[in-house]
């Protein structure tokens, strides 16, 4: 496949400013294989563009075009090319409504000029402009494919890479390119989360569903192919429905980001501080929270409480509730929740997580290894515990008390 790639304006002519769109286009066509054996550059002159476009057909496949698709009368780029295939210009509604909603938000008066950057070639496609108002578009007459992106490089580059690139990947392979999308779950197991999609993971064809799982995490990922972007979204939108409604209530991310990213945004978003009580984790929790960049907005610290003289020193704890005949002992929920109380109201944070529990090898309290207890303290309401039974060695069982702990600020964030 060869290719043409034409830059329009009579500013490059001058030498005004400098042709980066050749350039930046240049180097996507040989990412793509794609040979340029021409650039050419012309004025915003209707006679010439035609021209340009008529010896660019001579000895190119592929014609990319930029600039002049903006409103003024000087933006000719889509004129030139309806001209020259003999085809007509239509408004695009879509990019005209888009056009309108920007100007209505501004409080602005839409000029009529406007309308011209909804303009398209009959029998063209339409190429999105994520940055800008102009439409681009992509056209194939006579085995020669035509694509018009705007000047502005801050719109001409995402178009290329998001709309161009994959558009051009089909016609030079014919295979379509790969979507994907990423959900992430918490609080599932990943045994659990494929029992509950297993006819969907066993009957799949497109798009395919493929669960991974990490400690206190389980990651599905959608692929499918499509022309577009937004074709890929559309498709893999319908069993993501599906999979939310089996097992939403467990999503917590749809990128491929981990449950403390997820938190560290959405209590940094909120303004919502938190601070720590840890026995068995020993500090993992505060690992895993302060190894997110930026948590200290949200983080106020926490407390390794190991022994249980500070847990009743620092977080007040009383020695009745976890020493003596009768007492619930340290790995309690009696204990968690007072952990997670006296953590949050010395931190004065918003909500605190506490652990405590028997990581192993051997058995604490006479309990058994891989009991463990959460609390989660939020400002103005009492603490609540979880009691869970984990299995696993022991650095297992401190990751999946720190995750479950996580999970459960995640739950109480939510609702
Ligand atoms: P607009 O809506 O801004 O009119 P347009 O698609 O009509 O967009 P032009 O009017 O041709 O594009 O160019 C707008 C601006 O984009 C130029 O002033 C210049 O800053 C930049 N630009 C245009 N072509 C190029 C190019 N080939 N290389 C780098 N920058 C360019």
């Amino acid at each position: 496949m060869r290719a043409e790639i034409i830059a329009v304006g009579t500013e490059l002519l001058l030498g005004q400013i400098v042709n980066t769109n050749a350039q930046y286009l240049a180097k996507g066509c040989a990412d793509l294989g794609i040979n340029v054996y021409f650039q050419t550059v012309v004025g915003d002159n209707l006679q010439r563009i035609k021209q340009a476009f008529d010896i660019a057909r001579g000895r190119a496949d592929v014609i990319l075009c930029t600039g002049g698709l903006g409103p003024t009368q000087d933006d000719l780029t889509k004129d030139a090319l309806a001209v020259y295939l003999g085809r007509s210009l239509y408004i695009h509604q879509p990019s005209m409504d888009k056009i309108e909603h920007v100007f209505a938000s501004r409080g602005m008066e839409m000029v009529a000029s406007n309308a011209r950057q909804a303009n398209l070639l009959e029998g063209s496609e339409p190429l999105t402009n994520d940055t800008g108002l102009a439409v681009g578009a992509a056209i194939t007459q006579d085995g020669t494919h035509y694509l018009l992106l705007p000047g502005p490089p801050k719109e001409m580059k995402p178009m290329f890479d998001r709309y161009v690139r994959p558009w051009l990947q089909v016609r030079l392979t014919g295979v379509l390119p790969l979507h994907s999308k990423m959900l992430k779950f918490s609080g599932i197991g990943e045994s659990s989360l494929e029992h509950k999609l297993i006819d969907l993971i066993d009957g799949q064809q497109d798009p395919s569903l493929a669960p991974y799982a990490k400690e206190g995490e389980c990651t599905i990922r959608l692929t499918t192919r499509a022309a577009t972007p937004e074709e890929g979204m559309a498709k893999l939108a319908a069993v993501e429905a599906v999979i939310r409604e089996r097992v939403g209530e467990y999503l917590f991310a749809e990128e491929d980001i981990s449950l403390e990213q997820q938190l560290v945004r959405q209590m940094t978003e909120r303004g919502l501080t938190l601070s720590a009580a840890e026995s068995c984790t020993g500090g993992l929790l505060a690992e895993l929270l302060t190894a997110v960049p930026g948590s200290s907005a949200m983080f106020r610290g926490g407390v390794v409480c190991y022994s249980n003289a500070l847990k009743h020193a620092l977080l007040g704890v009383p020695l009745e509730l976890l020493e003596g005949p009768g007492a619930p002992g340290a790995v309690s929920a009696e204990t968690a929740a007072r952990l997670a109380e006296g953590a949050r109201e010395r931190a004065d944070a918003d909500f605190a997580l506490a652990i405590t529990g028997v990581a192993g090898p051997s058995e604490s309290e006479g309990k058994p290894v891989g009991l463990v207890f959460l609390g989660v303290a939020e400002r103005g309401r009492p603490a609540a515990t979880h009691r869970l039974q984990l299995s696993g060695g022991r650095e297992i069982i401190r990751l999946r008390a720190a995750k479950a702990a996580l999970y459960q600020l995640w739950q109480r964030l939510k609702g």
